[in-house]
């Protein structure tokens, strides 16, 4: 197989080199009669670290429809992807050379009658562990939990399960090797979670100074989906009727989601970027994630990174693009650190040594 050529400025360090790829890998190892692909800035892998193949508003998808998401996440930079779960088993996608690498967190598990319909098992309080447990075997060293939802007889948004319960699902799943996340929009989940030692929280509107600085200490990740946030007027403007005291608890949030992410950020809580696509949110933009996590006050090189290097070591990639790494790179035009606009125009996409875009 004809060795390929690229060339120009490599991040995150901006060296700029020659970058062969020769049998799936990167090597700087001159390569005579190699084919030259493309200039530009090379960027190790997009990652998206929130998003649901598989899943539209309605649930399950059909693996056609599926692939199609896999499809615009891929063209889009996203190489690597953690499935923040799915009702469509998609253990497929990983047998695909030409889709992006899939990290399967399985069927989110939610409280009954408390999540969006046809998404989750949906669950009472006694059967959290065992499910759990179950997610964790059938998913790749992740699982998803739907931490706190709108009830409808308390007419506001409320932790799914008693803290005792979320503890014992968490433990469950770490002695079963998966990590665990959830869904976390308001307060009153949070500190249960953080505290049972959950390893990721999504969205994390609700995250107090207290919780980031025990996030810190503890490590625990946070994927802020700015994109999903700014949704909540639309939830709130939903709500306003027959959920007033939610609507007005979900206002609150949207106001102060900018101060929680500069606050997690300005703490050293490690922060990752998710665009959430699938459900309501369109597949293939991870580019419009960091342009978000940098509009609410990210430096662009902390948000890139976030969608890069940082999230590939996070989730046990090759964070750079050394000799013999995989060969998964997007290369761009011009410096996304100056202009993240440019994410939006990659030159080329290489996934397992092959361009793909
Ligand atoms: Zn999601």
């Amino acid at each position: 197989m004809t060795a390929l050529r690229f060339s120009g400025p490599v991040l995150p360090t901006g060296e700029p080199a020659e970058l062969y790829v020769v049998g799936g890998e990167v090597t700087y190892e001159r390569q005579p009669g190699a084919e030259s692909v493309a200039e530009g800035w090379i960027v190790p892998g997009l990652v998206d670290a929130h998003c649901h193949i598989g899943l539209d508003a309605h649930g399950a998808t059909t693996d056609e429809q599926a692939e199609a998401q896999a499809i615009a996440d891929r063209d889009g930079g996203a190489l690597l992807i953690r499935d923040a779960g799915s009702a469509l088993d998609t253990r497929w996608v990983q047998e695909r050379e030409d889709l992006p690498r899939l990290i399967r967190c399985g069927r989110h598990v939610a409280r009954s009658k408390r999540y969006i319909r046809n998404y989750a098992h949906e669950v009472e309080p006694a059967e959290l562990a065992a499910y759990a447990a179950q997610e964790a075997q059938h998913g790749d060293g992740w699982i998803k939990l739907v931490g706190d939802w709108v009830s409808r007889e308390e007419g506001d948004l409320m932790p799914s399960f008693p803290a005792e319960a979320f503890a014992a699902a968490i433990e469950a799943a770490h002695e079963h090797g998966a990590k665990v996340t959830a869904h976390c929009f308001g307060e009153h989940v949070l500190p249960g979670l953080i505290r049972a030692g959950i390893d990721c929280i999504e969205h994390g509107t609700g995250l107090s100074t207290d919780l980031i600085d025990e996030m810190v200490a503890r490590g625990t990740a946070l994927v802020p989906t700015v994109m999903q946030t700014d949704k909540f007027p639309e939830y709130v403007a939903a709500g306003a009727e027959r959920f007033p005291v939610y609507s007005r608890h979900m206002d609150d949030l949207y106001r102060r989601r900018r101060e929680v992410i500069m606050a997690a950020h300005a703490a050293g809580v490690a922060m990752y970027a998710g665009s959430d696509g699938g459900g309501v949110s369109a597949h293939g933009n991870i580019a419009g994630e960091v342009i978000a996590m940098h509009e609410m006050g990210l430096p662009a090189s902390d948000a890139l990174g976030a969608a890069s290097w940082r999230a590939r070591a996070w989730l046990g990639w090759n964070a750079t693009l050394d000799e013999g790494a995989p060969a998964d790179f997007v290369v761009y035009p011009r410096n996304p650190l100056d202009d993240l606009g440019v994410l939006r125009e990659p030159t080329a996409v290489v996934l397992r040594g092959r361009r793909v875009g």
